[in-house]
């Protein structure tokens, strides 16, 4: 599969949100960057380094659900299951969440964002939000035979939250946390049938939204199979090149 595919055309970008000052340095632009792909496609873990690589915020709607049902706020309770069926929560209280969350200082640089939008409605409230043009969107596609290998051996420290792979997907509780020694634990969203129910989600409403974004020269595909390295560089050589043309 092609490593990515993408710009190729000279769109305007939108102005930086970095003020301009007079006489100043030159400012940079903001980064604002989109990732779509199926669970298990590794979204997360680059979204962490991309984020670290252009010093930006990593929004994930994933993480910030379910800190609110590990906190068993108001929100988690509303959400706790529907995220446990492998649904997906309504479009509203998603905007209002992300709408708030862009709202707070840090991302006038930017940000990247993971796990929104995953409806066309969302795209859109997005895009008003936003600015289509101002978007870099990146899909990092995973066969499901893939995925469903990968689900089987991913866990979570319960100290440290890092994601990892465990060897033996049948004894999940094996093995402790490299890291901190904590205990590895399955997501109770990465149960086989919610597995299996994710991805009929996904499969359901992610592509009316790639087709959403497909034509836009911001956008690329990038193939998820590769080395998490190759995977990263696909990603920035895109951004890159958007940004060079800005
Ligand atoms: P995945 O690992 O499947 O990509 P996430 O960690 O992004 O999943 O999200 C976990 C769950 O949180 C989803 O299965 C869904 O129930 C809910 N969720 C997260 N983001 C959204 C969203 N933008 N719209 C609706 N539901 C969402």
């Amino acid at each position: 599969m092609s490593q990515c595919r993408g710009v190729s055309s000279d769109s305007p970008q939108a102005e930086s949100s970095v003020p301009r000052g007079p006489g100043g340095p030159a400012p940079i632009p903001a980064v604002h960057v989109v990732l779509i792909g199926p669970p298990g496609s590794g979204k997360g873990t680059q979204a962490v380094r991309l984020a670290e690589r252009y010093g930006i915020p990593h929004i994930s709607t994933g993480d910030i659900l379910r800190s609110a049902v590990r906190a068993g706020s108001e929100l988690g309770r509303q959400v706790a299951d529907i995220m446990t069926k492998g649904l997906l929560v309504g479009d509203d209280l998603m905007t209002d969440l992300v709408r708030a969350r862009l709202k707070e200082p840090d991302v006038s640089r930017g940000f990247v964002l993971d796990g929104y939008p995953r409806t066309v409605g969302q795209a859109e409230t997005l895009d008003g939000m936003i600015g289509a043009e101002r978007m870099i969107v990146l899909l990092i596609d995973v066969a499901d035979s893939e995925i469903v290998r990968r689900m089987g051996t991913r866990r979570v420290c319960d100290s440290c939250r890092l994601t990892q792979s465990v060897a033996d997907p049948f004894h999940p509780t094996s093995e402790p946390c490299p890291y901190c020694g904590g205990n590895l634990v399955r997501r109770p969203d990465d149960e086989p049938e919610t597995v299996r129910r994710r991805l009929a989600t996904y499969a359901q409403y992610a592509l009316p939204v790639i087709e959403h974004y497909r034509k836009r020269p911001t956008f690329a595909v990038v193939d998820g199979a590769q080395h998490a390295d190759n995977v990263m560089a696909g990603m920035t050589a895109h951004i890159d090149s958007v940004r060079a043309k800005t």
